[in-house]
This record gives structure tokens, C-alpha cells and sequence, in this order.
């Protein structure tokens, strides 16, 4: 048995681990696990974590003085996590690597579609009783050329959804999927799938070498009015860049999930506050522009596998068992 301190928690995720069948015992803190917060973690044996909880050198030193073994990760992504000074401070830490690629898959879909089809204006505007059709006018997926970046679980499960609407596929990745070469997805450089998409989703992991993937110079290899599509990691997107590229018109749509500076956002309820982040004002500006808050993981399903998965993960830490859920520093390349 294992005392778990859950961090960045909702009551949603409350609701799944209190629901959960274990023998682990679990306290739940809203705050976001950083230095200022890991006080909250004396006299546990593992913390458990999400998205933006700052788990850098700093979190990772107190969490070792406070004798925490763990990190367990309610997430796929480990960006968040300095591993080189985990790995120093004898800290394993777990994630959940896979829970419904589909979940943000789809989500991406939902994305493409809402502005393809300007859904979120129609809804309001016949809310409204205004049942005009100008400027509703859209475009269809069907014969587009969709361009994917990354096709590991989630972007292997975009490409068949793409598949299935009819569009051509191009993909980037060091890694090409021999099941989608199968289905019709032709691999190429960068460049060229930059070049040649209507619509580019990202869904590569952030590391040094992703970050800012998408940047001025990127971006002008773009087709004029293409679509960017990013349910990935916001840093994966230089902000400013896409804010000019919106603004000259070059891009013509941008879907995000995720932003750069969400940590001080997301997760939360600030309608009653005024949003200091001028530039994701800015692009709630745009017409052209989809925020959601990061929610590309959140369905039911996922849910329940991220709790089982996260509790598997604390009974394997606590038999000191080996786990295909741990990661190190020797996933990365130039971990430092
Ligand atoms: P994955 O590890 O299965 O796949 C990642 C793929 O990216 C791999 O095929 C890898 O070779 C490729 N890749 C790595 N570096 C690359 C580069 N420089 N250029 C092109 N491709 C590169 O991961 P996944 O489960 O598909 O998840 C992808 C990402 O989606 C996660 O890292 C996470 O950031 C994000 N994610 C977002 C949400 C959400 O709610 N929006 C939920 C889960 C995951």
C-alpha cells in the first residue's frame, strides 16, 4: 500500500480514483506541484501528477528530501519532468503512455470540422433565430491533403480517421508506420509536408528538438491559408509567429488544445478575472481561431484507463517491479 499525494487535482479526477479499486491511499491538493507547493507532499511515499505540474531539478531535490520515491504521471506526455535529476535523486517516474489515442484523435476532428464548417457560429447564430447562411460558408476534408507530424499512437489513429474522409496524407516522422505506408500515407521531409498540406496536425511529442517546430520560417513554407492544427504541446508553436502569420493572412486557420503559456491558464475557471496573456486574447481575437483548453484526453474512456493505468503503475512501484510505463533519460536524446 502506498500514500499517493495527488497534485492539479479536479474533481473529476477525484471522482475516478475515489471510484477505483485499490488499496492505495490518496490525498488530493488543487495546487499545481512546484517548489513553492512540494511541502504538501511530506510523509508520502509518491506524488501523482499531470500536464503542467513544474517537476524541474528544484520540485525534484525537495521532493527527494521529503523522502518521495515516485512520480507517477496521470499523463503520456513527460516534457514536465527534468529526468536527469530524477534519475540523480533516485526518483522512478511513471506515466501512462497509452489511453485512447482516439480520445484526441478525435478531438483534432472535432477541431478541423468546427472550422471547416464554422459550427461554433452556426450554433450560436440559429440560437439566436438568425438563420442566414452568409459567411458560413466552408470547405470539405474530402481529396485535401492532410499533413501529420508525428504518427505514433495518436498519430496513427488522426491518419485513419483521415483516411476514412478521403483525404491524401502526408506524414513526417523518424519513424515511418509500415500499417499506414500500407493505408496509402506517403512519408516525406519536413519541408515538403509543410509545403504541400491544406491541414498540418501536430502530434510529435515536445523535446528539444520539437520545440518550436513551428515558427516563422516554418510557417512561411506553409500553403497560404492552410490550417495548423495542435492538440500536441503548445511549446511545439512559436505564439508570436502565429499571431503574424494569422494576422498577415498567411495561415487561414489555426486549431489549438494546447498553449504555450497554459500553465497560468488552463484548468481553470477565470471568467471572473481579467486575462493578463495578451496574446491568447489576441487570438481568441481571430475568427479563424479554435481554442479548447487541453481537453483532447478528457473522455470517459480515457479516464478510466488513466486511473488504472496510474494505479498499476503504483503497484509496480511498490513491488519494486520493473515497468514498460517508467521513463528516463535515456528516452531522450542530449538529456542533460
Ligand atoms: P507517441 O510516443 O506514440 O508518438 C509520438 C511520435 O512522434 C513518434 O512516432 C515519434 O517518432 C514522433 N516524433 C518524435 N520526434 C519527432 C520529430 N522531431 N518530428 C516528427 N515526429 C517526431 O505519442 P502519442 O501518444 O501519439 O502522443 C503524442 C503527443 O500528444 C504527446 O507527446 C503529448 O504531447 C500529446 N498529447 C496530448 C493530449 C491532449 O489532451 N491534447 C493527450 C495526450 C497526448
Amino acid at each position: 500500500m502506498a500514500r499517493i499525494a495527488v497534485f492539479s487535482t479536479q474533481a473529476y479526477d477525484k471522482n475516478f480514483f475515489d471510484n477505483a479499486r485499490t488499496e492505495h491511499e490518496f490525498e488530493y491538493f488543487e495546487t499545481r506541484l512546484r517548489p513553492q507547493t512540494v511541502n504538501l507532499a511530506q510523509g508520502f511515499d509518491g506524488v501523482c501528477a499531470f500536464v503542467n505540474d513544474r517537476i524541474n531539478a528544484e520540485t525534484l531535490k525537495l521532493l527527494a528530501e521529503a523522502n518521495i520515491k515516485l512520480v507517477a504521471l496521470r499523463c503520456a506526455g513527460f516534457n514536465n519532468v527534468d529526468l536527469r535529476e530524477a534519475e540523480n535523486n533516485g526518483i522512478r517516474v511513471m506515466r501512462v503512455p497509452a489511453y485512447s489515442p482516439e480520445a484526441v484523435a478525435e478531438h483534432a476532428l472535432a477541431l478541423i470540422m468546427t472550422l471547416a464548417r464554422k459550427t461554433h457560429k452556426a450554433y450560436n447564430r440559429v440560437r439566436d433565430g438568425n438563420f442566414s447562411l452568409v459567411n458560413l460558408n466552408g470547405f470539405i476534408i474530402h481529396k485535401k491533403t492532410v499533413g501529420v507530424i508525428g504518427t505514433g499512437q495518436i498519430g496513427k489513429a488522426f491518419c485513419r480517421i483521415m483516411n476514412g474522409m478521403g483525404a491524401n496524407i502526408i506524414a513526417y516522422d523518424k519513424y515511418p508506420s509500415e500499417e499506414l505506408e500500407k493505408m496509402g500515407v506517403k512519408y516525406t521531409s519536413l519541408e515538403e509536408v509543410l509545403k504541400n498540406a491544406d491541414i498540418v496536425s501536430l502530434h510529435c511529442p515536445l523535446t528539444p528538438d520539437t520545440h518550436h517546430i513551428i515558427n516563422k520560417n516554418s510557417l512561411s513554407m506553409m500553403k497560404n491559408g492552410a490550417m495548423l492544427v495542435n492538440t500536441s504541446r503548445g511549446k511545439l508553436v512559436d505564439t508570436s509567429a502565429v499571431i503574424d502569420a494569422l494576422r498577415e493572412e498567411k495561415l487561414g486557420h489555426l486549431a489549438i488544445d494546447v498553449y504555450e503559456e497554459e500553465e497560468k491558464l488552463f484548468f481553470r475557471d477565470l471568467s471572473e478575472k481579467i486575462i493578463r496573456d495578451d496574446q491568447i486574447s489576441r487570438l481568441m481575437q481571430f475568427p479563424n481561431v479554435l481554442v479548447t483548453a487541453h481537453q483532447g484526453f478528457f473522455t470517459k474512456e480515457s479516464m478510466e484507463q488513466i486511473t488504472q493505468t496510474t494505479i498499476k503503475n503504483i503497484d509496480d512501484f511498490v513491488a519494486g517491479k520493473e515497468s514498460d510505463n517508467e521513463v528516463n533519460c535515456k528516452m531522450i536524446k542530449d538529456c542533460k
